[in-house]
C-alpha cells in the first residue's frame, strides 16, 4: 500500500477545471471554453465574446508575468497571441492548453482561500483586500493587510463569520455582500468538494459593482476520489513526472518513488514484495514497474528505457516468475533488450517459475558485472542494493 501512498493523495487542478468546479458550487466564473490550437482560440473567442483574455493553463503561479496572460480585442489579436502562448515555456511548463474568457473590467483585485490548518484541526480562511500578488509576499510585507478566520468543521462557515471576514479584511464596501455570499459558497465547494485548497486570486469587484473569481487554484483530496467518479477526468489531464509520462506512453503500469534501486517485475503482487524486499535489506526503491503478463524483448527493452531515463537509479532488480511467460522468453527479452539500450545501471535477474532453467542458461551466456543472476528473491535484493550503494 506503500506505493498508493507515494503515488500522490493530491490531485492539482488546472485553472480551468478549478472555474469549471467552482461553477458547480455556484460561484460566479467569466463564461470561457478551453483551446489547445489557434483556430480552436478563435472559436472560443467568439462564443465568450470581445474583448477576451487568453490564458495559459499551467500550474504554476505568475502566468502574467511570463506574457502567458494577454487580452485581446478581435479575432487577430487571438490568433497572435494564441500562437505566442501556444508551446512556450513557462518556468520549466510548457503550454499546451489556453483558457479563453471573456475579459473582465477590473476596480480591485482581492484574495480567498481554504485550506486545513492540520495543526489546528480546523479549516482556515484568509482573505485580504490585497489581491493579484502571491499570498506568500503579501504575508511577508504587510501580514497584517491578511484576515484569518478558523472555521471547526462541524460548525461550518456562517453568513455572519462570512460577512465579519470580509469586514476585517477591510474590502470595499460595495464588494462585501458578494465577497461574503461568494465565501459561504467557496467554503461548501471546500468542504462537500472534497479539497484540500480552494483559493480565488484574484477575486475581484468589476466597476459595475459585481464579485466574482478571475483566477481558480484548486487542489483535491484525493483520499476523497471514491466520491467522485466525475474526478477520472482530471486524471487525465494530470502533470506526471517525466519518468511516470514515459512509461504511461510505453504502456507500462509504473510509479516513481524516491530509491536507486530500479525495480521491474510482472505481475503487482510481485512488484509490490520486491519493494518490500529491497527495503528489508536497507535499500531503497526508485520505481514501481510491473510489465503485467507478457515479458517480451519489446516490453523489457520499453521498461528498461523508463528505468535508464530515471537519474538517480544505480543498480536494476528485475524479479520475474515464470508462469504463463516462460523463462526462456523473459531471458531473451532482457538479451535483446540490452542490445537495444545503453544502461547506466548493472542488472540483478532472479528468474523463477516455468522454464527458469533454459532462462537461466541463456542469461549465463551473457553473464559479467553488468547482467548478474541470482537464484533468490532476498539475494538478488541484497546484490542490488549493495551495487546501489557502491555505485555512490
Ligand atoms: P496568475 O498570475 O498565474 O495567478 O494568473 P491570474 O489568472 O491570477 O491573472 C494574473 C493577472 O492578470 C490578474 O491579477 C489580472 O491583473 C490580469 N487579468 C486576468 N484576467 C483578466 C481580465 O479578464 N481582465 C483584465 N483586465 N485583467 C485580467
Ligand atoms: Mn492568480
Amino acid at each position: 500500500m506503500r506505493v498508493a501512498c507515494q503515488g500522490g493523495s493530491r490531485l492539482d487542478l488546472f485553472e480551468y477545471q478549478g472555474k469549471q468546479y467552482f461553477a458547480r458550487f455556484g460561484i460566479p466564473v467569466s463564461p470561457g471554453g478551453v483551446a489547445d490550437t489557434e483556430e480552436e482560440a478563435v472559436a472560443r473567442a467568439a462564443a465568450a465574446g470581445y474583448p477576451v483574455v487568453l490564458k495559459a493553463q499551467v500550474q504554476v503561479g505568475g502566468r502574467g508575468k511570463a506574457g502567458g496572460i494577454q487580452l485581446a480585442s478581435n479575432e487577430q489579436e487571438v490568433r497572435h497571441h494564441a500562437r505566442n502562448i501556444l508551446g512556450m515555456d513557462i518556468r520549466g511548463h510548457r503550454v499546451s492548453r489556453l483558457w479563453v474568457e471573456h475579459a473582465s473590467d477590473i476596480a480591485h483585485e482581492y484574495y480567498a482561500s481554504f485550506t486545513l490548518d492540520r495543526s489546528s484541526k480546523k479549516h482556515l480562511g484568509l482573505v485580504s483586500a490585497k489581491g493579484g500578488v502571491e499570498i506568500e509576499q503579501v504575508a511577508a510585507e504587510d501580514p497584517d493587510a491578511i484576515a484569518r478566520v478558523e472555521i471547526d468543521p462541524v460548525e461550518g462557515l456562517s453568513a455572519a463569520v462570512a460577512r465579519r471576514l470580509v469586514d476585517a479584511a477591510g474590502l470595499h464596501p460595495e464588494a462585501r455582500a458578494g465577497a461574503a455570499d461568494i465565501l459561504v459558497k467557496l467554503y461548501r465547494c471546500f468542504v462537500e468538494g472534497d479539497a484540500d485548497l480552494v483559493e480565488i486570486n484574484p477575486l475581484i469587484l468589476t466597476p459595475d459593482g459585481r464579485v466574482h473569481a478571475l483566477d481558480a487554484k484548486v487542489t483535491l483530496d484525493d483520499n476523497a476520489a471514491f466520491r467522485h467518479p466525475e474526478w477520472d477526468e482530471y486524471r487525465g489531464t494530470q502533470v506526471l513526472d517525466p519518468r511516470e509520462r514515459l512509461a504511461r506512453e510505453k504502456g507500462l503500469q509504473y510509479v516513481g518513488l524516491d530509491g536507486s534501486v530500479g525495480i521491474i517485475a510482472n505481475g503487482a503482487g510481485l512488484a509490490m514484495s520486491t519493494l518490500d524486499v529491497v527495503n528489508q535489506v536497507g535499500g531503497a526503491p526508485a520505481n514501481f514497474l510491473d510489465i503485467g503478463g507478457g515479458a517480451s524483448a519489446a516490453v523489457m527493452s520499453n521498461a528498461l528505457e523508463v528505468i535508464n531515463a530515471d537519474p538517480k537509479v544505480r543498480a536494476i532488480f528485475i524479479n520475474i516468475f515464470g508462469g504463463i511467460t516462460q523463462g526462456q522468453e523473459v531471458a531473451n527479452g532482457i538479451v535483446e533488450a540490452l542490445a537495444r539500450v545503453t544502461l547506466r545501471s548493472p542488472i540483478v535477474i532472479r528468474l523463477d517459475g516455468t522454464n527458469a532453467e533454459q532462462g537461466r542458461d541463456i542469461l549465463s551466456r551473457h553473464q559479467s558485472d553488468r547482467l548478474i543472476s541470482r537464484p533468490t528473491m532476498v539475494e538478488a535484493a541484497r546484490t542490488a542494493v549493495e551495487l546501489a550503494g557502491a555505485a555512490q
